[in-house]
């Protein structure tokens, strides 16, 4: 029997006024940007924590701590290939991978395909692989009320 591993990520920013919104490495035109000392890409970071869990190698803070002034304002997608490349150094490839993100405004559906065409090829897997979803939270709690972001992602890993 293969070697299954499944991971879970979890990652939430605040949004505030006039910063750049990057989400799942695509740029999203909007009023309101992710506070991070990244670029902020809350579903890339969910996204590498639920690799990083899968192989319970702790969490994203813990491989690029953000006191270090070398991943301060740094493109996510740059951690996410890292992230990868641990994994494929543990012995592992990505059967898949999941996310949602939940954001009261904009509608993130234009994005969606050009933020999985992305991840994927960051990721170095087909574009079938690669899930991702977006929901309101029909303007409940902070991602309602627009004060920030929140994205779940799952993975399965082999070998
Ligand atoms: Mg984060």
């Amino acid at each position: 029997m293969k070697d299954i591993r499944i991971g879970h990520g979890y990652d939430v920013h605040a949004l505030a006024e006039g910063l750049p919104l990057v989400i799942g490495g695509v740029k999203i035109d909007h009023t309101k940007g992710c506070i991070a000392h990244s670029d902020g890409d809350v579903a890339i970071h969910a996204i590498c924590d639920a690799l990083l869990g899968a192989l319970a190698l702790g969490d994203i803070g813990k491989l690029f701590p953000d006191t270090s002034a070398e991943f301060k304002g740094i493109d996510s997608k740059i951690l996410l290939r890292r992230v990868c490349e641990v994994v494929a150094e543990k012995g592992y490839e990505i059967s898949n991978v999941d996310c949602t993100i939940a954001m009261q405004r904009p509608k993130l559906r234009p994005h969606i395909d050009t933020m999985r065409a992305t991840l994927a090829a960051v990721m170095n897997l087909d574009v079938e692989r690669v899930s991702v979803k977006a929901t309101t939270t029909e303007h409940l709690g902070f991602e309602g009320r627009e004060e920030g972001v929140s994205v779940h992602s799952v993975v399965l890993l082999y070998k």
